[in-house]
């Protein structure tokens, strides 16, 4: 590449999208990833023995309503139409999630119709929260949502999992209100276009980046080769905020989790791709069997053998893999130091989930991509 117009750092689905799109404005594009791989954590690894594709960082399913999105991703895939359904294990029972017909007949023993549900839930929610008062914390807000007999089952332990803290050290908008379907659809995101690329994660990658204008070096950090382009060549930075400025104000708070794969001589380990584990004797949150999310593949399915994988949340230190950013008072004015910091420089475009600090779901990736992208 003899001219650099875009630097782009990080090749996760949102540095990915920047670049193509930048690219087919025209720019010349530098891609710099520090992981000896593009694709972030969508990245999978394919097993040599079965053909199964494992979601290296953890189950990605894509799913949007956004129409701009769903044609982008098209152009470099076909998805398979997986819809993802997910169970959780209590007190020795299976029930499919999420909160809904299916799941509240169980547990109670009941057989109510979709038009009785709503005023049940409310009743128990009003037996488990008085009101008069906003909830003050992450367990008042549930319990006023759903009550205590389905906070308690699903979601308590299963939260001070996830969280490592009680519910009550929580903060109530973390949870919003609890949406509770009053309908057997046990379909787990409401999203009706969803699926798992046919040709694997890795390949969706490999062609978005595949473009002449665009020139991807892996193993390579944003940090090494800041000095050589000073002349306000524009970067979109989607790697860690607080990182990029030294961690000068200290870093912001994040969970980790760590994962445990298990292969098994088994064709078939839990009948579906991701089971929830919410009781407290359990220490992982989840199992995934990856075999699940391609049913379209005859061999793949066929194996007598299946690989799983636990997932264990964990704290985070400085050096360990950021999963979920913790939203606090505090991470949010620590957030708002880095953002001004950010202001000052320019041409610097931050993304992602790291350079947001934000949980967004794949599709919200590009779109976030597509928007930073629009004004260059
Ligand atoms: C456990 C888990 C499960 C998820 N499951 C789903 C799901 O089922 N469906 C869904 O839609 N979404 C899911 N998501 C969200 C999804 O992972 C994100 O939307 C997506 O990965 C965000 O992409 P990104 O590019 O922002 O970040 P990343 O994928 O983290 O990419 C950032 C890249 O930047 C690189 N980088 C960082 N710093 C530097 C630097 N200084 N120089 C060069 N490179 C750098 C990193 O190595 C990385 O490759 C899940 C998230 C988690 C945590």
């Amino acid at each position: 590449m003899t001219e650099v117009d875009a630097i782009v750092a990080g090749a996760g689905l949102w540095g990915c999208a920047a670049a193509r799109i930048l690219a087919e404005k025209g720019r010349a594009v530098l891609v710099l990833e520090r992981r000896p791989h593009v694709g972030g954590n969508v990245r999978c690894d394919t097993d040599p023995e079965t053909g199964i594709e494992l979601h290296a960082y953890g189950s990605h399913i894509f799913h949007t309503h956004i129409d701009r999105v769903w044609d982008f991703v098209r152009r470099f895939a076909e998805f398979n139409g997986y819809q993802h359904k997910v169970l959780a294990r209590h007190a020795g029972k299976t029930y499919f999630l999420p909160l809904g017909l299916a799941l509240v007949n169980q547990f109670y023993g009941l057989d109510m119709a979709p038009s009785e549900l709503p005023a049940f839930i409310a009743a128990e929610a009003a037996k488990g929260f008085a009101g008069g008062r906003a909830p003050a914390n992450f367990e008042e807000q549930a319990i006023s949502s759903i009550g205590k007999p389905l906070y308690d089952a699903f979601i308590r332990e299963y939260t001070r999992k996830q969280w490592g803290t009680d519910p009550c050290n929580l903060g109530a908008d973390i949870v919003k209100r609890l949406p509770v379907r009053a309908s057997y659809d046990i379909n787990y995101f409401p999203d009706y276009r969803q699926g798992i690329p046919l040709a694997g994660y890795n390949s969706l990658f490999d062609r978005m980046l595949d473009h002449p204008k665009i020139t991807v070096e892996c193993n390579v950090d944003w940090a090494a080769r800041r000095s050589e382009f000073p002349h306000g060549v524009p970067v979109f930075y989607s790697g860690p905020v607080d990182e990029l400025f030294g961690y000068k104000f200290g870093p912001l708070p994040w969970r980790s989790l760590r994962f445990e794969q298990e292969r098994m001589p088994l064709a078939d380990f839990q009948g579906t791709s991701v089971v929830n584990y919410v009781d407290a004797d359990v220490p992982y949150t989840r199992i995934h069997e990856f075999k699940h999310y391609h049913p379209e593949n005859a061999a793949v399915m066929a194996s007598r053998q299946t690989i799983v994988c636990r997932e264990y949340p964990r704290a985070w230190k400085p050096g360990d893999e950021p999963y979920y950013p913790v939203d606090t008072a505090e991470s949010r004015e620590l957030l708002a130091l880095y953002q001004a910091e950010a202001a000052n420089v320019p041409n610097l475009v931050l993304g992602g989930r790291l350079g947001e600090y934000k949980y967004y779901d794949m599709d919200r990736s590009v779109d976030r991509a597509m928007e930073a992208t629009s004004r260059f």
